[in-house]
């Protein structure tokens, strides 16, 4: 099955009792037994619901793993596989990680005793350097939020596996569609689902794959155990929007491109980031393991008086935190996604005030266009 096939006909199809050409929305908490354990499968629906183990049967063959996982946001789909380690385990992390995954690194998993390093993913010796006697597990973030550094995800995963290490990639930005980190050799991979995968700013949701029984085995039990899981509402939705995933991501890969090389031309902008720019530091490795550089830009407008003047004249893109909907978004991370990073450390990764963050939707491009040039321009 080629991908676009595999969007639509990957999972479990439709329902065999009716019919039905889309998969039921399963309303149910519990169900009934023929005698004590006599179920058909599911019991009770934090267990397993069906509405949710077909989108979890779905992205588990759109990312090519063992099994999948869906949870009531990414944070609570991070915080699942980061319990999977043990007190006293470390972590060694991308230091641009999004915000939210930095906050539960350091505010909350290290009161129970998970350590974290924090470093440059996309300089593999960092990685190296890092790795301690207790490290368990390297994790990825890759393109990053909100800079798009890069990291080399085979041969992280090759430091990792010469170190007996997991692997974890947050693939958000990418998607399943443009990069598969399974495949390059990562043991779990994770979504927001609440970007791209859902696609229409309506519903909040975390997907996970791990690549091998024996993690499939551990992470339904911490699935089941805390119960951070997805309704199957928001399942049904996720499910309809992973149809449409494909095309999506090429429509918004021909906007972003067009975007990227007015913005590159424009004397406003002091630096343009993106990884589909052959001056990009990491261009090579980025088309090397994606099909596709995806749809977020970063540019800097040189202060933070300049970044408001754009977002009050903007007509299509919505001032909004998150990424990946229909609709075009515009933010400025150092004030809205990564306002909870001290402001030192922001300094140091580079997220000034006039860096401002775009989501390139699907409208008419010469309109996105048009927004920004008298954005820019007033
Ligand atoms: C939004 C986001 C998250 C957190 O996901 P929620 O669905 O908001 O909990 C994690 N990683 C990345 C890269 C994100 O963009």
């Amino acid at each position: 099955m080629k991908r676009k096939t595999r969007l639509i006909h990957g999972g479990i199809s439709g329902d065999p009792a009716t019919g039905a050409v889309s998969v039921p929305i399963y309303q149910v908490s519990t169900y009934k037994q023929e005698g004590v354990g006599g179920h058909k499968g599911f019991e009770y629906s934090r267990t397993g619901n069906p509405t949710r183990h077909a989108l979890e049967e779905l992205i588990k063959d759109i990312e090519g793993g063992h099994a999948g996982f869906a949870f009531g946001s990414g944070m609570a789909a991070i915080t699942a596989v980061i319990m999977l380690l043990n007190s006293g385990d470390h972590v060694v992390l991308t230091d641009d990680v999004y915000g939210g995954t930095y906050r539960v690194m350091n505010k909350v998993l290290n009161r129970f005793g998970i350590e974290s390093t924090f470093v440059d993913t996309s300089n593999l010796k960092e990685i190296e350097k890092a790795i301690k006697e207790n490290t368990k597990a390297i994790y990825i973030e890759t393109p990053t939020n909100p800079l798009l550094k890069i990291t080399d995800i085979r041969e992280a995963a090759n430091i990792a596996k010469k170190h007996d290490l997991l692997t974890i990639v947050d693939n958000t930005f990418s998607t399943p569609y443009w990069q598969n980190p399974i495949e390059l050799g990562a043991d779990i991979v994770l979504h927001s689902a609440t970007k791209y995968i859902g696609g229409h700013s309506d519903v909040v949701a975390g997907l996970v794959v791990v690549n091998s029984e024996k993690l499939a085995e551990d992470l339904h039990f911490v699935q089941n155990s805390t119960g951070g899981v997805l309704g199957p509402q928001d399942s049904w939705l996720l499910m309809r929007g992973i149809k449409t995933l494909g095309v999506r991501m090429e429509e918004t890969e021909a906007n972003t491109k067009e975007i990227v090389a007015f913005l590159e031309d424009h004397p406003q902008v002091k630096k343009v980031y993106y990884p589909g720019l052959e001056t990009h530091p990491n261009h090579d490795i980025a088309k090397k393991q994606a099909t596709g550089f995806g749809g977020m830009i970063s540019f800097d407008v040189g202060s933070e008086a300049a970044a408001d003047e754009l977002l009050s004249k903007v007509k299509y893109f919505t001032l909004a935190e998150s990424l990946g909907a229909v609709e075009s978004l515009i933010s400025v991370p150092a004030r809205m996604t990564h306002a909870s990073i001290p402001k030192e450390r922001r300094a140091e990764l580079g997220i000034t005030d006039g860096l401002v963050r775009i989501s390139v939707g699907l409208e008419d491009v010469e309109d996105l266009i048009e927004d920004l040039k008298q954005g820019l321009e007033s």
